[in-house]
């Protein structure tokens, strides 16, 4: 074993480290230890590789040596995590005229022509970049040298000292170079990651009896599911087999001819090396090897290609099959990755026709008919037509439009806005502050600059993982639920040591929070109920009214509608706890923008459409958002909250007749003093006392707050007094902490995260400096005032794998997010407590 200070040789025992020698040393080390016939390799740690790049060389000689005269090697780059990437693989390094004459006479004159005319070209392009065009037309070794010399004006070298040099050197800087940097700071690696090398001696896979080269894996890419794919090219050299025509397959196979046939043994020792890596390097990879003359030699391998469902397949079929534990099976996926398996996608490797780029703002994808209105997206349902919504912004009357839509794309808004909300409640996928487009709703056009003017019943693909709007139909994966999923799931529920709750506010949102297994509704918004076209008209009568008569009787006609709701929630979740969130919007959310809208309204209302328009129109506030909403709604017309509360208590004494008993939570949205909850409190108990008094049934409830202004954050402790728990909503804060508005700021986004004002958009990732020190200070002191206070996280951030580990430091009881982020939730929760566990 040769080791020196620049380089090492690859045998079982030598001290080769991923950290130091990048992911493929060591996995080549480890393959050499299982026995297997890896040609002779040798390592270059990041340390020699950074050297090189600098001009400093490592001793050459040495090097050549280990190989020995005459030899051809190859030079694979090994960077510490495979998906940091690195320069693509030289092969043939010291083919020159002396060998290629020797080769002529062992393997013939073709096979030598063939491997020193694709080194020459190799070389030139990939190490010296020469143009690629230089060797187009068909060619022989004598031409392309030739032409190498009138392009750098150097014969050919035949040194393959000189050789190996330049391609560490190329290779070295390569690295270095900006686009390699920024695709691997993509991938999550540090600014200053190392690339290591490995030189390894060539097996041919050209020459006389059976030679030839191939890929091999035991596992589909597409489902994880046992099952052996691979590709054999006689006379091919490293992964060319997977791209060419006349690739032969590797096993037996009814559609083809296979090495099998013609060579079973290789096929069986491969089968066996499969079987032996799976076990003992406790991975799913593909493996690289070469034919020579019969005899195999395995050159690399690497883990596996794979999708979603097949990455979640493998690591439970691992954790099954006892060769990984379950806590490893649960930290080998990462947790967005079950999107992909939650939703419909569009197949990575199909081509897409991308029109523009939005905000990802509820993951999936799906193909439909523009429609621009509610109405048409229902008429389009009602015929079996798929469609895509496509609004400037959505607001409560589309709210049936989105659900007929299979998917929803707005111009404006960003991840907090209400197409997004909603669409992540229903599943849908959604891209919202797609700027560039330009949308005439009078029209009916979307136009994409610089592309086709679209019009109604087009077809377009919304990527609600990606973010992009693409032209046409495209490709779909389906979703993979169940199976390995549901094992996974379960597995995560048994380590997982922090809440996971839904926010829910219809049945199907509370029976898709079922199907995910939560642990209660951590916020149901009650507004999400009113967009029923008879509700909202009584809800509209209710806003109208003059007089306080008029108002009480449209509250009677909603009394029992949200009666019906909260016990049907009740009874969905049995006995689980269900999180009420009282009225929160500003009213004139619920009324009509359109003349249409304002039209039938005046016909409903027996009342002149200027009347409701200039009612309306009074109605209106600078800024809603900080106008007459939440609390403040409750406060100055507490008719609304008395008739939610008795409603909650009613369904609560009808759910718990018979089935397990409903402790209902109540929550004031908005607040910002504790005044506002003393008030609140006050109403909502005499409510609670005139109910029981009337049934004789006796229940109880908890009564919280939803800490959404900064002044609720900071004044935590006095208000933690008259409230069981407290529930950060995170939307409102981060908009109130920024001073910057949920539904506008996407038009702007993009310009601040690529000038790195900030670092994320921080209403898709919590921005734990700040508003995440208000989350902090506002726990401390309340529960500083009341111990036993429950705390959560409810925004939309609750699904996100960094708020739960910040919700999990700060010592809060659970998270709340969209039911279809439940599963990415439980996976991130689960993985925070194994590795608490295994790395105290
Ligand atoms: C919040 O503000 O974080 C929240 C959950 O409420 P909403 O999104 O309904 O304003
Ligand atoms: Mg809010």
């Amino acid at each position: 074993m040769l080791t020196t200070p620049d380089f090492t040789e690859i045998t079982p025992t030598a001290d080769i480290k991923a950290t130091r020698h990048g992911s493929r040393a060591k996995c080549l080390q480890r393959l050499v230890r299982l026995d297997l016939p890896v040609p002779l390799s040798v390592a270059l740690p990041f340390d020699t590789v950074r050297s090189i790049a600098k001009g400093k060389l490592p001793n050459m000689q040495a090097l050549m040596g280990v190989f020995g005269d005459g030899a051809l090697v190859s030079v694979r780059s090994s960077s510490q995590a495979a998906d940091w990437g690195g320069p693509g693989t030289v092969l043939n390094i010291g083919m020159n005229d002396a060998v290629a004459a020797r080769l002529a006479e062992t393997h013939g004159q073709d096979a030598a022509d063939a491997l020193y005319l694709s080194f020459i070209k190799a070389y030139a392009v990939d190490v010296l970049r020469l143009d690629e065009d230089i060797f187009d037309e068909p060619i022989t070794p004598r031409l392309a040298k030739s032409y190498f010399e009138d392009e750098t004006e150097e014969p050919f070298p035949q040194d393959p000292g000189v050789q190996l040099t330049e391609v560490l050197r190329s290779m070295a800087r390569a690295w270095e170079g900006t686009t390699a940097r920024l695709l691997r700071q993509a991938q999550g690696a540090p600014a200053d990651a190392g690339l290591g090398l490995v030189v390894q001696q060539m097996a041919l896979g050209i020459g006389q009896g059976i030679s030839g080269s191939g890929v091999m894996q035991f596992v589909s890419a597409q489902t994880g599911k046992p099952q052996v794919t691979g590709r054999y090219l006689p006379q091919g050299q490293g992964r060319a087999a997977l791209d060419e025509q006349n690739a032969q397959f590797v096993e037996s196979d009814a559609r083809g001819p296979a090495l099998e046939d013609a060579c079973p043994k290789p096929v069986a020792a491969l089968r066996e090396a499969g079987a032996l890596i799976r076990t003992r390097l406790r991975e799913e990879l593909q493996i690289e090897f070469t034919l020579m003359n019969g005899e195999l030699f395995i050159l690399d391998a690497v883990r596996c290609p794979r999708s979603g469902q097949a990455e979640v397949a493998i690591a439970v079929a691992l954790a099954e099959d006892g060769v990984i534990s379950k806590s490893e099976a649960m930290l080998r996926i990462p947790p967005f990755t079950l999107n992909q398996l939650l939703h419909r996608q569009v197949n990575p490797k199909a081509p897409r026709d991308m029109l523009t780029r939005g905000i990802a703002a509820a993951p999936g994808a799906a193909t439909g008919k523009i429609v621009f209105t509610s109405e048409a997206a229902q008429a389009a349902a009602a015929q079996g037509d798929a469609c895509i919504l496509v609004r400037r912004d959505t607001s409560p009357e589309d709210i049936r439009g989105m659900h007929a839509a299979q998917a929803i794309l707005t111009e404006r808004g960003g991840m907090t806005s209400h197409a997004a909300v909603i669409a992540r409640g229903l599943g849908l996928p959604c891209v919202s502050g797609a700027t560039r487009l330009q949308l005439n709703s009078r029209k009916k056009t979307l136009t994409v600059p610089g592309r086709k003017v679209f019009h109604e019943g087009d077809v377009i693909t919304v990527d609600g993982s990606s973010g992009e709007v693409l032209a046409g139909t495209a490709e779909m994966i389906e979703p993979a639920l169940g199976g390995a999923f549901a094992t996974l799931m379960k597995w995560a529920d048994e380590a997982r040591d922090i809440g996971i709750r839904a926010n829910a506010d219809t049945r199907e949102d509370a029976e898709a929070a079922q199907r995910f297994g939560v642990d209660g509704i951590g916020l149901c918004r009650t507004e999400h109920m009113f967009f029923d076209p008879i509700r909202l008209t009584v809800m509209r009568e209710m806003i109208f009214a003059e007089e306080p008569g008029d108002r009480t009787a449209a509250l009677d006609r909603l009394l029992p509608m949200q009666r019906k709701d909260f016990t049907e929630l009740f009874k969905l979740m049995q006995g689980q706890p269900v999180c009420i969130r009282l009225f929160d919007p500003p009213l004139h959310e619920f009324l009509p923008t359109e003349r249409d809208g304002i039209r039938a309204m005046a016909e409903a209302m027996d009342m002149s459409v200027s009347r409701v328009a200039s009612r309306i129109e009074s109605m209106q506030e600078f800024n809603p958002m900080l106008g007459m909403r939440g609390v403040r709604l409750g406060i100055t017309v507490p008719e609304i909250y008395d008739m939610q509360a008795r409603a909650i208590f009613e369904a609560t004494i009808a759910a718990s007749d018979g089935g397990a008993p409903v402790v209902p939570e109540i929550m004031i949205p908005l607040v910002s003093a504790r005044r506002e909850v003393e008030l609140v409190k006050a109403r909502v108990d005499a409510v609670a006392a005139a109910v029981r008094a009337e049934t004789g049934v006796a229940f109880d409830y908890r009564l919280g707050v939803m800490v959404e202004t900064p002044r609720a954050a900071l004044r935590a402790g006095e208000i933690a007094e008259s409230s069981a728990f407290l529930s950060f909503g995170t939307n409102d804060l981060t908009q109130m902490t920024y001073g910057l508005s949920r539904d506008d700021a996407g038009r702007f986004m993009s310009a601040y995260v690529h000038q790195g004002v900030f670092p994320e958009d921080p209403f898709q990732r919590l921005d734990t400096d700040g508003v995440g020190e208000l989350l902090l200070l506002g726990a401390e002191r309340g529960r500083a005032a009341r111990p036993e206070l429950v705390l959560s996280l409810c925004g939309e951030h609750g699904g996100h794998p960094d708020s739960i580990a910040f919700s999990r430091t700060a010592g809060f009881d659970y998270v709340s997010c969209s039911p279809f982020r439940v599963p990415v939730a439980k996976l991130a929760a689960a993985q925070l407590s194994v590795q608490d566990k295994e790395l105290p």
